[in-house]
């Protein structure tokens, strides 16, 4: 096992990596900017490095700076966290040609997973249903387009192989579209991602957005730790996230689960990843592959016990996994709230100073945040600022212990997305269960 773990993240994944390492006995160094060096997280790492001011691209996604911290101070592993560099093929590969650990999947797995037409191909190998679409990326020749979108069926979705966030997506309703539709989508992946190279899928409806989430070792061993509902999303942005997701049976879960399992081995997938699907009229079709912990891998952890962030951990030091299928076992049902410090109407967000804040707490009730009264939340970074979570037998009990919490919740000073989320958890529709991916875009147009 390592003694001594790097840290290239900020905010509350900082924190969480900390506990970790905490729990595990290993000493932490974080690497931080300088708009962060009073922040919580720096505080309570056993060591850090300053590498650089607020500006991310001079810090946290300063490759050279962060492997230069690990180094000097003997660090052997680095955890990138979520964002950032976290899912950069190019700093797994410098990591690990500097004689340093990635926590985290190998540079192979990460760039053939960060494109989504080689993700496709080797999804449909292993067995993993995907959107039906173009097999690969799309051909020049517009005769040969036409017919494949003719042949997927109306309405298409163009997306750049390269695509993240939510952004080189568009979606064309008919013929008379596609071909300037395909030129614009692949100008701006030019632009936004340095390859112009675009797939077409089946545009679907009105999906529900269901993900899995794996664990895998390096001595072939992998296991699924069922499934997160994430439909609950704000332009591709996640806001709420549940566990298990709704009607989702154990027959599924096992279906889609070995599936997952089965890829990772034929990938020699290390660490922790979520394969993200979408779910229309009981099926399962695969969207994406994320190689790293997520924001959301907290309620996971409170409906099977599991920690995620020790497992990645070990997994990277070359131990076997801690836990075998059969372990698992998921127990009751588990939300988690995004509080963002955000503006209640433009959804802008918003810096500034807290002035009070106070975190809800108890049983059943987890909060993952780097807050406090009189911290200033610098401009720079995400917005999201704290997570909370509960854990309750039944989703039912969970909601009202969501309630619950948000109602002890309290942030003065800035805006957040608080009320928001009270809000929703009296919405009938949401607290009935299984929306589609379009609900919330819906809900805030009617009511805010
Ligand atoms: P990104 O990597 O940018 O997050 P994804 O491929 O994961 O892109 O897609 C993001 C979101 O876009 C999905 O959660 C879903 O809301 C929507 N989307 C993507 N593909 C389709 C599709 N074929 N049909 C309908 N919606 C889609």
């Amino acid at each position: 096992m390592f003694s001594k773990i790097l840290i290239a993240n900020r905010g509350e994944i900082a924190l969480r990596i900390i506990r970790a390492c905490k729990q595990l006995g290993i000493q932490t160094v974080i690497a931080h900017s300088e708009a962060d060096q009073d922040s919580l997280p720096v505080r309570l790492a056993d060591e850090k490095v300053c590498i650089g001011p607020a500006n991310a691209t001079n810090s946290y996604l300063n490759q050279r700076a962060i492997v230069s911290a690990a180094k000097i101070t003997g660090a052997q592993a680095i955890h990138p966290g979520y964002g950032f560099l976290s899912e950069n093929a190019d700093f797994a590969a410098l990591i690990e040609e500097s004689g340093l650990i990635f926590i985290g999947p190998t540079a192979d797995n990460i760039r053939k997973m960060g494109d989504k037409v080689a993700a496709k191909e080797q999804m449909t190998m292993a067995g993993v249903p995907c959107v039906p679409g173009s097999e690969g990326a799309l051909p020049t020749d517009s005769e040969q387009v036409i017919k494949i979108a003719k042949d997927v069926g109306y309405p298409v979705i163009i997306k750049a192989a390269s695509g993240g966030g939510g952004r080189g997506m568009r979606v064309v309703e008919k013929e008379a579209n596609l071909l300037s539709a395909i030129a614009m989508t692949q100008t701006e992946a030019k632009a936004n991602f340095g390859s112009s190279i675009v797939y077409l899928e089946k545009y679907l409806q009105a999906p529900r957005h269901i993900e899995i989430q794996v664990l895998s070792d390096t001595h072939g061993n992998a296991i699924y730790l069922g499934e997160r509902d994430c439909s609950m999303q704000r332009r591709h942005q996640k806001v709420i996230e549940e566990a298990p997701a709704p009607g989702i049976t154990e027959a599924q879960r096992q279906q889609i689960g070995q599936a997952c399992v089965t890829a990772c081995q034929k990938m020699q997938y290390r660490g922790a990843g979520t394969f993200e699907f979408l779910y229309e009229n009981g099926e399962f079709f695969f969207i994406e592959m994320n190689t790293r912990v997520q924001v959301e891998h907290t309620i996971t952890e409170m409906i099977t016990g599991v920690d995620i962030v020790q497992e990645q951990i070990r997994v990277a030091a070359g131990l076997l996994l801690a836990h075998k299928q059969s372990d698992i076992k998921i127990t009751g049902h588990a939300f988690e709230c995004r509080i963002n410090a955000e503006n209640a109407n433009t959804f802008l967000p918003n810096a500034g100073r807290i002035d009070y804040c106070h975190m809800p707490a108890g049983f059943g009730i987890r909060v993952d945040s780097y807050i406090e009264s009189n911290y200033i939340v610098p401009p720079s970074y995400d917005s999201l600022v704290a997570k909370i979570c509960v854990h309750d037998h039944s989703r039912e009990q969970a909601i009202i212990k969501m309630q619950a919490a948000l109602s002890e919740a309290q942030i003065t000073g800035i805006d957040t997305n608080i009320d928001l989320h009270q809000r929703l958890f009296e919405d009938k529709v949401f607290c009935d269960g299984q929306m589609s991916i379009h609900y919330l875009a819906e809900w805030i147009q009617d009511n805010i």
